[in-house]
C-alpha cells in the first residue's frame, strides 16, 4: 500500500472516530499518524484506540505512528457560585488564588505560579482570549484587574497569561501518569503542550529516556523567544496555533508559522502546522476556500505533517476531512511553482558523511532519474537527513527497528518498511531492490540510489552511496 503524497496527515481520534471501522476509515483516506489528546478521555478509551491502530498495521502491513498528546500545564479558573458569570468591560475584576467561588466581579484562580509572575500592565487572557483583563495591582494571593474585553466565564475556563514566563514544570503530576502510560503502551511520539523553555525539553528527555520522541509543541511566545535552541533540542515540532493564536496576536501567527517552519527545515527536524485548518468541516461537508488555501500553503511552506483534531476528533465528517487533506496536499505537490519552491529553500547540508551522502544521494537520483531514494538506518537519522534534503523523488526508509520505522510514519517524503539486519553488501543492494519494486517504487530498467553505513550494524555511521537498477 503505497501513497503518492510526501506530506503527511495526522488525525486526532475522539468519540467520533473510536471503533475499528472508523479508524480503519481514517486510514485508508489518507491519515499517517494518529495523535491520542490526553486532555481529554480516561486511559481505558486510549488504550482502546492504541489496540486497533496496532491491529490495523498488522492488517495493512503498515507501519503507524501514534502521537500522545500531553496536556501540559494548562491553566483554569476556578469554579463560580452560579456555574458561569458575566464581566463588562470598563468594570474591575478581581481574582483570588483561594478557592472561593466566583461571581460578576471576581474569580478563584488556583495556579500560585500565575500570581508570583504578574505585573501590572499584563494581560490575562480568558476561554481563548474571548475575555481580556487587565491588571491594575497584584500580589501573591490576589489581583486586582480591569476588563478590557467582557463576556460569560463559567468553571475551569482556561487562562492565558502572554507576556509571562510561569514558573511551571511542562509536565505536571497528570502529564507524568499519562506519560508513564503511554511509554508503557508504545507510543512512538511524545508532544509537550506549552513548552516554554529548553529546559522542558531537558526535563521530559530525562522522564521519556528515548522511548519516543519528543515533539515540542510551539504555543507560548517565551518558547518562539528561544526557538533555535528548542528546535536543536527536540525531535520533531509543532505549530500549535490554537493556544498560539490566543498568545499572540492572530496577525502575528501567519509570520510565526513561517518563523517555525523555516527554523524546522535549517535543523531537519519534522514539523507540523496543527489546528483549525479544515475548521468548518467540523459540521460541514466541504471547507472553506480559505481553509483549502491554509492547508496548502503550510505544504508551500514545507510542512512535513498538517494535523486535524477536532475535525476528526468529535466533527460531523471526521472521513471527508482526511479526504479533503489528501487531495489538497496531492494539488499541491503537482504544482510546478510547489517544486521550485521547494528547491530555492533547500539548505545546504551540514558537515557530516550523513548530510555529504544524503545531498549526493538527491543530486544523483535527479541526474541518473533514479525512482526512488533507498535508506539503511536503525535509527532513522540519516532517513530524516534524506528528507531534509526534500528531494524530488520518494524516500523509501528501510529499518530493522520497528520503532524507527513507526516513527518515521510522520517525516515527508519517507515510506518506511520493516526489513532485517544487513550483512552484506550484495545483500543491502537486493534488499533495496526487491522493498523497492513490491513496494511499487520501481520496476524493471529504473534506477534506484541506495545509502548505507559499513561496517552494518554500527548506527548513525552513513557513509556510502550505491545506484542500482531494478531487473
Ligand atoms: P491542543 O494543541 O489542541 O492540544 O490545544 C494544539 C494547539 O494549541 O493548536
Ligand atoms: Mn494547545
Amino acid at each position: 500500500m503505497r501513497r503518492r503524497r510526501r506530506a503527511k496527515i495526522i488525525a486526532t481520534l475522539g468519540p467520533k472516530t473510536s471503533s475499528e471501522e472508523q479508524i480503519s476509515a481514517l486510514f485508508r483516506a489518507g491519515a499517517d499518524v494518529f495523535r491520542l489528546n490526553f486532555s481529554h478521555g480516561a486511559h481505558e478509551g486510549h488504550k482502546e484506540r492504541y489496540d486497533i491502530i496496532r491491529s490495523l498495521e498488522q492488517q495493512f502491513n503498515r507501519p503507524i505512528a501514534i502521537l500522545l498528546d500531553l496536556q501540559g500545564p494548562k491553566l483554569r479558573l476556578g469554579e463560580f457560585e452560579n456555574g458561569s458569570a458575566k464581566v463588562l468591560a470598563g468594570n474591575p475584576f478581581r481574582l483570588e488564588l483561594n478557592n472561593t467561588k466566583g461571581n460578576d466581579v471576581s474569580a478563584s484562580l488556583p495556579h500560585p505560579e500565575i500570581f508570583a509572575a504578574l505585573k501590572p500592565e499584563m494581560n490575562l487572557l480568558l476561554d481563548d482570549g474571548k475575555v481580556a483583563l487587565k491588571v491594575v495591582r497584584c500580589g501573591a494571593d490576589f489581583a486586582e484587574t480591569m476588563v478590557i474585553n467582557g463576556g460569560v466565564l463559567s468553571d475551569h475556563k482556561g487562562v492565558n497569561v502572554p507576556s509571562a514566563i510561569l514558573d511551571l514544570s511542562p509536565i505536571t503530576e497528570k502529564d507524568r501518569i499519562d506519560l508513564k502510560y503511554g511509554l508503557d503502551l508504545g507510543v512512538d511520539w511524545v508532544a509537550l503542550s506549552f513548552v516554554q523553555r529548553p529546559e522542558d525539553i531537558i526535563e521530559a528527555k530525562k522522564l521519556i529516556e528515548g522511548r519516543a520522541g519528543i515533539m515540542a509543541k510551539l504555543e507560548k511566545p517565551s518558547a518562539i523567544e528561544h526557538l533555535d535552541e528548542i528546535v536543536e533540542l527536540s525531535d520533531a515540532l509543532m505549530v500549535a496555533r490554537g493556544d498560539l493564536g490566543v498568545e499572540l496576536p492572530p496577525e502575528d501567527v501567519p509570520a510565526v508559522q513561517k518563523q517555525i517552519i523555516y527554523a524546522c527545515r535549517g535543523a531537519g527536524k519534522p514539523v507540523v502546522v496543527a489546528t483549525q485548518m479544515l475548521e468548518s468541516m467540523i459540521h460541514a461537508p466541504t471547507p472553506t476556500r480559505a481553509e483549502a488555501s491554509d492547508v496548502a500553503t503550510a505544504i508551500y511552506d514545507g510542512a512535513d505533517a498538517v494535523m486535524l483534531s477536532a475535525e476528526t476528533a468529535v466533527g460531523d465528517y471526521p472521513m471527508e476531512s482526511v479526504a479533503m487533506m489528501d487531495r489538497i496536499i496531492n494539488r499541491v505537490e503537482v504544482d510546478p511553482i510547489y517544486r521550485k519552491i521547494t528547491n530555492a529553500e533547500r539548505r545546504e547540508p551540514e558537515n557530516t558523511a550523513a548530510d555529504a551522502i544524503s545531498a549526493a544521494a538527491r543530486q544523483t537520483a535527479q541526474t541518473v532519474s533514479a525512482t526512488v531514494i533507498v535508506t539503511f538506518s536503525s535509527s532513522g537519522s540519516t532517513t530524516m537527513r534524506a528528507a531534509r534534503e526534500r528531494p524530488n523523488v520518494p524516500i523509501l526508509g528501510l529499518t530493522p527497528n520497528p520503532s524507527t520505522a513507526r516513527k518515521l510514519a510522520l517525516a515527508w517524503g519517507v515510506h518506511s518498511v520493516l526489513t532485517p539486519d544487513l550483512t552484506s553488501f550484495t545483500e543491502m543492494v537486493n534488499i533495496a531492490l526487491e522493498v523497492a519494486k513490491m513496494e511499487e517504487f520501481a520496476v524493471k530498467g529504473d534506477a534506484i540510489v541506495v545509502t548505507a553505513g559499513v561496517p552494518f550494524g554500527t548506527p548513525g555511521a552513513t557513509n556510502i552511496l550505491r545506484i542500482a537498477w531494478a531487473e
